[in-house]
């Protein structure tokens, strides 16, 4: 039922917005944008609140000599899609793909 009211709360509600800020992240990040840290014109990483309502922060590092290593595709209508999935192992153990701007749980 959960995953169910999930998709279709994803449908309705408008994408994710991406804010591209310069070096560090703000103290408090808003909910349902993602952020992408870019240090001397290098995507360093990615970060979001935990979509399940954790109120944790995810971090995605963006450098691909780091690993693990995600990787951020722009698209035309603003949105956003990161590659892999996020994992997170511990702690709430929310796994989902982030694409186009949309939490699909898995
Ligand atoms: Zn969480």
């Amino acid at each position: 039922m959960r995953g169910a009211y999930r998709r279709i709360h994803n449908w309705i509600v408008p994408p994710y917005a991406t804010l591209l800020v310069e070096d560090t992240l703000p103290k408090q990040l808003k909910r349902r944008t993602l952020y992408i840290v870019e240090e001397d014109g290098f995507q360093e990483q990615a970060a979001m609140i935990c979509p399940c309502g954790c109120h944790s922060v995810l971090h995605m590092n963006l450098l691909p000599d780091e690993r693990p290593c995600w990787r951020v595709t722009r698209h035309d209508d603003g949105t956003t899609t990161l590659h892999p999935s996020v994992w997170r192992k511990k702690d709430c153990g929310s796994h989902f793909w982030f694409r186009n701007g949309r939490v699909v749980w898995c």
